[in-house]
């Protein structure tokens, strides 16, 4: 069995193209998406539209239920609430519909489970970013793996017996008995000093996972984002991945 997990794609129409066409070649058993289908970027509705007709396994990310006001977004920074309204109004009401239904989590017959941000309280957007952070989610999965997003910075948490390292490497050889929070990056605004795309391929009878990044033409998001008349830093941000 193949997986392609996808995240954090907001609204980035010429990252997610080059993401499809990625996809199209790897040819996975099953597609995921964990989240943030929209904000910050100018294209909501063809990604929205995108994600619909390429998997049924989708959870919500706090861009998403921001839009439709189920989340509160006076937590969210300016730049972000600024994105969250346009896009509200901008999104069509079947995509508004579409993003007000998607599940907190998807659980994969006890081998994997997704979220967007975290296992334990999915709907409260917290971050992994260190080890006692990944300790405590940890306990709160039974599955051998949970993928996330939210951060956009791809990383792999290992937990052995009861030491947990984090592998910074484009491709991992899982290990047999040991435990995994993978974080799959960000297709449309990575936030780890690349630029290019993130995608994550998971190949669970080989128990290879692979990070892959990809170019696209980031110059056309940008200017997009500038037409709309969104705050500038969204649009320039991508140039540098951060
Ligand atoms: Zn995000």
């Amino acid at each position: 069995m193949k997986y392609v997990i996808i995240s954090d794609i907001h609204a980035n129409l010429e990252a997610l193209e080059v993401a499809v066409s990625r996809i199209e070649i790897v040819q996975p058993d099953r597609i995921i998406c964990l989240g943030d289908i929209v904000g910050y970027g100018a294209s909501p509705n063809e990604c929205t539209q995108i994600v619909r007709n390429l998997t049924d396994l989708v959870v919500a990310g706090n861009h998403d239920w921001g839009v439709v006001g189920k989340t509160d977004i006076t937590y969210f920074n300016a730049y972000a609430r600024h994105a969250v309204i346009w896009t509200n109004r901008n999104l069509t009401p079947a995509n508004l519909e579409y993003l007000e239904k998607l599940p907190l989590v998807h659980v994969e017959n006890g081998i994997l489970r997704a979220v967007h941000a975290t296992p334990d309280h999915p709907e409260r957007w917290n971050y992994i970013f260190t080890y006692p952070q990944a300790s405590k989610q940890f306990e709160a999965f039974t599955e051998g793996i949970c993928f996330v997003g939210h951060s956009h910075q791809p990383v792999v948490f290992e937990l052995s017996r009861d030491e947990i390292t984090t592998i910074n490497s484009e491709s991992v050889k899982l290990k047999k008995a040991h435990r995994y929070i993978i974080n799959v990056g960000s297709v449309g605004q990575p936030r780890d000093g690349d630029p290019r795309a993130c995608l994550c391929v998971y190949d669970a009878t080989s128990q290879e996972v692979k990070l892959e990044r990809l170019q696209y033409d980031v110059e056309s998001a940008r200017q997009k984002i500038l037409n709309a008349g969104l705050p500038s830093v969204l649009a320039n941000r991508l140039l540098w991945g951060e």
